[in-house]
């Protein structure tokens, strides 16, 4: 099959990381199509749950383009703080990544043990057209507690406070191919695939 052949599935993501995964385990029957390359707009993220702005997404991509869509939205949720960074992860202080790390260890302060639990959270959908009544929806989840202290230099946003269960190193210090191979989103991603082969 040529990839013209091929129906076209537009990412509904901006982040080049994002786009070269979904690439490397669906390229194979789809034509992957960032959307940037077919003038896909932002759209607000106004949804209330990772599910519902997964959604919000992939349907704004499909509406735009025409074609089936995949969008995904993931973020860190420690219970003890209501859920929070949550749908905020990005922007939870409002200045990157290293003050979100700062900011999430001082609301941590008065907490130790079992309350330190938190966990990532990964929902991928699939939309094959903009009224689609079945979405398909996917999500992987990555257990852990938050640390005390930053370590590690690798992956991005809160790994140098995440340590997995069962790991004593924090998620910045794996490499790439260990954390693709626990992560929430490598988790979320492969459940897709399995739904998209039934
Ligand atoms: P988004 O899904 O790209 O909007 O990501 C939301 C935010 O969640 C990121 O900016 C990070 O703060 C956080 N996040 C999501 N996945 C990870 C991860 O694998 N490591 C660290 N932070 C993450």
């Amino acid at each position: 099959m040529t990839s013209l052949d091929k129906p076209q599935l537009v990412i509904a993501s901006h982040n080049q990381g994002k786009i070269k995964e979904f690439h490397e385990v669906l390229g194979e029957r789809w034509q992957i199509r960032p959307q940037a390359d077919l003038g896909v707009s932002e759209v607000a993220e106004t949804g209330l749950t990772f599910i519902e702005n997964a959604l919000i997404k992939a349907r704004h991509a499909c509406t735009a383009t025409g074609c089936a869509a995949l969008a995904d939205d993931s973020g860190l949720v420690v219970p003890v703080l209501g859920g929070d960074p949550g749908l905020r992860s990005a922007r939870y202080s409002g200045e990157g990544d290293l003050r979100n790390n700062a900011l999430l260890l001082e609301n941590m302060t008065q907490y130790s043990g079992d309350q330190r639990a938190g966990f990532y959270i990964a929902v991928v959908v699939f939309l094959r057209h903009a009224d689609d009544p079945t979405p398909i929806i996917a999500e992987g989840r990555w257990y852990g507690r938050i640390a005390e202290a930053p370590r590690g230099e690798g992956g991005f946003g809160y790994d140098p406070l995440f340590i997995p269960e069962g790991s004593r190193r924090h998620a910045a210090e794996l490499t790439a191919e260990e954390k693709n191979r626990v992560s929430h989103r490598a988790k979320a991603v492969h459940s897709l695939i399995k739904q998209l082969q039934i």
